[in-house]
């Protein structure tokens, strides 16, 4: 079980951005791991779309894998009545606002003896209106520039607005640029949730790539605009890639007080979340956040963190 909870780490007020110092310095300051190499695990998206659930699951998973050194059962027992530890998604309430938040427990691992910390990120907000895209942009922009891994959650399927909303965020990646013509950002992962077109695009990695890399395909005959953004994207990220998520099943939604009991789950659902888990969070799938490409360690990315706000703050 994790001794952490999720702190805000920042916080959008108005127009203005707050990040909350002290305790940032408190986490990423700890002797143990300060000069460690840092893997940045970012959800980004709307709130109400099961970001939280996913990374309860994410908890569960680096607490066998790192903790208790055995992955080898880390969902657990199929018909296991205990609810799910992690990011609290039961007071949604209180998250309903932009800003991004962090677990305060960091998982160390080693990749090929190279001592590491992984932390995850929750990035929430929503693009409704002219205030709130130009905040949530920013949120967006700020922790794609701090992550190894920005997993942009999306309910249904990929819409033109949500690539567009990416562009405008990308905008930022220029913050992180020097002229060795390095791209700004790593990897980029659409996590499709509820995805319900299996027999057009089977759910898991390989169908999300094949309708991703279809989505993302520019052409001559296609509009100037659906076409720069799509070069744009290509041109910002090492990688993307796309995750289709089976529906985790009507007990998950019809169940108010439904608490992540994993006999409640569709098998298909956690099937689908253990290959996620395992290749984004497994030793040796782990991606080092690097700027520039040199690799950054906890007490950099702390240091980055104040740069970065502070130069989109103006
Ligand atoms: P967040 O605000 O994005 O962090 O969303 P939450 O994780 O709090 O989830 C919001 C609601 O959606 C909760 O009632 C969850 O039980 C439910 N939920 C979680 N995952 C999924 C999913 O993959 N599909 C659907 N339809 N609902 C989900």
């Amino acid at each position: 079980m994790s001794e952490g909870r999720p702190i805000q780490i920042i916080k959008s007020a108005g127009d203005d951005f707050e990040l909350n110092e002290d305790v940032l310095e408190k986490i990423l300051s700890n002797d143990d791991i300060s000069d460690h190499s840092i893997v940045v695990i970012s959800v980004a998206g709307a709130f109400r779309k099961g970001k939280s659930f996913l990374l309860g699951f994410f908890i569960r998973f680096l607490e066998a894998m790192y903790v208790k050194k055995d992955a080898s059962n880390w969902i657990g027992n199929r018909n296991d009545e205990a609810p799910l530890e992690g990011f609290s998604w039961t007071n949604g309430q209180e998250r309903e606002t932009t800003g991004i938040w962090m677990w305060s427990e960091i998982f160390q691992g080693e990749i090929k003896g190279e001592k590491i910390a992984i932390v995850l990120l929750d990035t929430q907000g929503v693009f409704d209106n002219k205030t709130s895209t130009k905040n949530c942009s920013l949120i967006f922009g700020l922790s794609t520039l701090l992550s190894s891994v920005q997993i942009y959650n999306l309910s249904g399927h990929i819409q033109e607005d949500d690539i567009q909303h990416l562009e405008l965020f990308t905008s930022y990646g220029k913050l992180a640029l020097d002229d060795t013509g390095n791209k700004p950002f790593q990897q980029l992962l659409f996590l499709i949730r509820d995805w319900s077109y299996p027999y057009n695009h089977e759910y898991g990695l390989v169908g999300g790539n094949r309708m991703i890399t279809k989505y993302l395909q520019t052409s001559e005959h296609q509009n100037e605009e659906l076409k720069s953004i799509r070069e744009h994207l290509q041109e910002c990220f090492t990688k993307i890639d796309c995750f289709l998520m089976p529906h985790p099943g009507l007990k998950v939604l019809n169940n108010k007080n439904f608490d992540g009991q994993l006999k409640d789950i569709s098998d298909d659902f956690l099937n689908n979340l253990d290959s996620l888990a395992r290749m984004i969070l497994s030793p040796d799938r782990l991606i080092i956040k690097e700027v520039n490409g040199e690799k950054v360690s906890v007490k950099e990315l702390f240091q980055f963190m104040r740069i970065y706000l502070e130069t989109l703050k103006g």
